[in-house]
């Protein structure tokens, strides 16, 4: 597969042209940043750990019955995905009170709720992804009432399928950002990433987070708890309080 021109870099990775019109690669990077781009650094191997996480779960994913764009890893970087039409949409299932919910309602972190949350935000940095509902999402042509159902479905099971699976990594899965795009055919398929940066990851013994908070809120040990989680993903178990 032919890597071509550079079609984007957005904050977190570039997405490259192929010699397939229906195909894009998309390399990750090391950059991160937070609050709407204000605040910027560098997670080290950060890129290397989302590309072979959201890889993994996108193939895990697929198994269960969820379409993704996943097509095919090509490095520790980059992979082959199917290229979509993204819907502006920031897909948001939330399992654990946290971040801006918390914020919003003025409640503290870690309420379990009884039933997953979903919201949506609008995907526009200039407007600073306001949050908004199905009606707001309908008027301005973001998406019909049909793909909006898909999306909550598909959602809450991406939810249902990551929850279980974390648990059995003795993680507990906070809330998490989904993005889904539209193939050539109109087919909703799920798409960018599903990593550290994405998702809240709390350690299920200790509630240590293991996610882009270290990074937002300068808890120190960023490298390490990316790290961490990829080592659980890997299957090389958890690491141990005297192993740290
Ligand atoms: P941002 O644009 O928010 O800075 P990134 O740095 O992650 O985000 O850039 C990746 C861009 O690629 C995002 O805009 C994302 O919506 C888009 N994208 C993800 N998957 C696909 C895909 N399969 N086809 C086309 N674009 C995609
Ligand atoms: N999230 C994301 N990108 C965004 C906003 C949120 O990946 O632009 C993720 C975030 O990592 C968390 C979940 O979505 O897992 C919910 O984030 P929240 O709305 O609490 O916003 P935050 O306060 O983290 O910006």
């Amino acid at each position: 597969m032919e890597k071509k021109e550079q079609l984007y870099e957005g904050k977190a990775k570039k997405v490259f042209a192929t010699d397939d019109p229906t195909l894009v690669i998309v390399d990750y990077k090391d950059d991160a940043t937070a609050f709407n781009g204000e605040k910027r650094g560098t997670i080290a191997g950060k890129g290397v750990i989302n590309n072979v996480m959201s890889d993994h779960m996108f193939q895990l994913l697929e198994q269960q019955g969820v379409p993704t764009h996943f097509v095919r890893q090509l490095s520790d970087r980059e992979t082959l995905v199917k290229k979509v039409a993204i819907v502006p949409l920031e897909v948001i299932v939330r399992n654990i009170s946290a971040g801006s919910f918390s914020k919003r309602y003025g409640v503290r972190e870690g309420i379990v709720f009884d039933a997953p949350t979903f919201e949506l935000s609008y995907k526009n940095d200039d407007l600073g992804d306001p949050l908004l509902n199905d009606d707001h999402a309908v008027a301005l042509g973001l998406a019909t009432r049909a793909e909006l159902a898909q999306i909550r479905d598909m959602a809450l099971r991406v939810d249902a399928v990551m929850q279980r699976y974390f648990d059995t990594l003795g993680v507990t899965l906070v809330d998490f950002k989904l993005e889904f795009g539209k193939t050539a055919d109109g087919t909703i398929v799920l798409a960018d990433e599903i990593s550290p940066d994405t998702c809240r990851l709390w350690d299920k013994a200790t509630g240590e987070k293991l996610d882009k908070d270290r990074f937002r809120r300068d808890l120190g040990g960023v490298e390490q708890a990316y790290q961490e989680i990829m080592k659980r993903i890997m299957g090389q178990g958890e690491t141990t309080d005297r192993e740290k």
